[in-house]
C-alpha cells in the first residue's frame, strides 16, 4: 500500500544482506515527471516517447537517487504534483511493459531487494522471499505527513490521507497488474512496529528460507 514504509524496509533489508535496493515506484514517478515537465498532451504521445526516457539510479552519500536521461530528479519525483498523477500514468500498459522489462534486467543476476505493488505477482513471481507490507491508513497518513513536512511541503493531513486512499484504490482496481497480495507472500503489518522490529522479522524470514 501507499506510504506503508516499503522503501524504508527494503533499503534496510538490502543493506543488512549486502544486496542492491531497487525502488520500482521511483521509476513510475520518473515517467510521470517526464510527462508533466514536457507538458505531454495525452497518453498516446507519452507512449510514443517512451524510448527517449532513460531511467537510472546514482549513489550520492550512500543514498540511491533517481535520474532521467542522466539528470538527478530524486527531489522532483517526490512532490505532490507527481503523487497526484502517478497512479494514472501507472495504468498505461506500455509504460508498465517498459518498466517491468527494466526491473527484470536489474534483477536477473539476483541479490536484490525490490519494492513495489506488482513485484511479487508480476515482475518476479519466483522471488525467494515475498513480503506484503501494510499498515493502517491513520499511521500511513501520519508518517507521510511528517515526511512531507520535513521536506518543506506544507500540506494538510487530510490532503495526504485523500491522496493515499485515491492511490490505493486506483492501484488495486486497475486492469493491468493491480496491487494485491501474492498467494505466497508473507504479510507484515507494521502499524505497531518500529523499523528495527520490522527488519528483525524480515531477516528471520530470510534465515528460515536459507536453511531450507
Ligand atoms: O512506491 P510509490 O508510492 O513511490 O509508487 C508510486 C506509484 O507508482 C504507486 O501509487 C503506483 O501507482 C505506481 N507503482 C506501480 N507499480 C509498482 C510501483 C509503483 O504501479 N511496482
Amino acid at each position: 500500500h501507499s506510504s506503508c514504509g516499503k522503501s524504508t524496509l527494503a533499503r534496510m533489508l538490502a543493506q543488512a544482506l549486502d544486496y542492491i535496493y531497487v525502488d520500482s515506484g521511483a521509476m513510475y514517478r520518473a515517467v510521470t515527471l517526464f510527462y508533466l515537465e514536457n507538458q505531454i498532451p495525452d497518453h498516446a504521445t507519452l507512449v510514443s516517447l517512451l524510448d527517449t526516457i532513460r531511467i537510472g539510479f546514482i549513489l550520492k552519500n550512500h543514498h540511491s537517487r533517481t535520474t532521467i536521461n542522466e539528470q538527478d530528479v530524486e527531489d522532483k519525483i517526490r512532490t505532490m504534483a507527481v503523487s497526484e498523477l502517478v497512479s494514472e500514468i501507472s495504468t498505461i500498459s506500455a509504460v508498465r511493459k517498459k518498466l517491468v522489462k527494466e526491473q527484470r534486467r536489474l534483477g536477473q543476476i539476483g541479490g536484490i531487494v525490490m519494492d513495489g505493488r506488482d513485484i511479487g505477482t508480476v515482475v518476479f513471481p519466483n522471488a525467494d522471499l515475498k513480503i506484503f507490507l501494510t499498515a493502517s491508513i491513520d499511521i500511513r497518513t501520519a508518517r507521510r505527513h511528517k515526511e512531507l513536512l520535513t521536506k518543506g511541503f506544507d500540506l494538510s493531513k487530510d490532503d495526504v490521507r485523500k491522496n493515499l486512499i485515491k492511490r490505493d484504490l486506483m492501484d488495486s482496481t486497475r486492469a493491468d497488474s493491480p496491487l494485491y497480495r501474492a498467494k505466497d507472500a508473507r504479510i507484515l503489518d507494521n502499524t505497531r512496529l518500529d523499523k528495527a522490529d520490522q527488519l528483525a522479522i524480515a531477516l528471520k524470514w530470510v534465515t528460515e528460507l536459507r536453511k531450507k
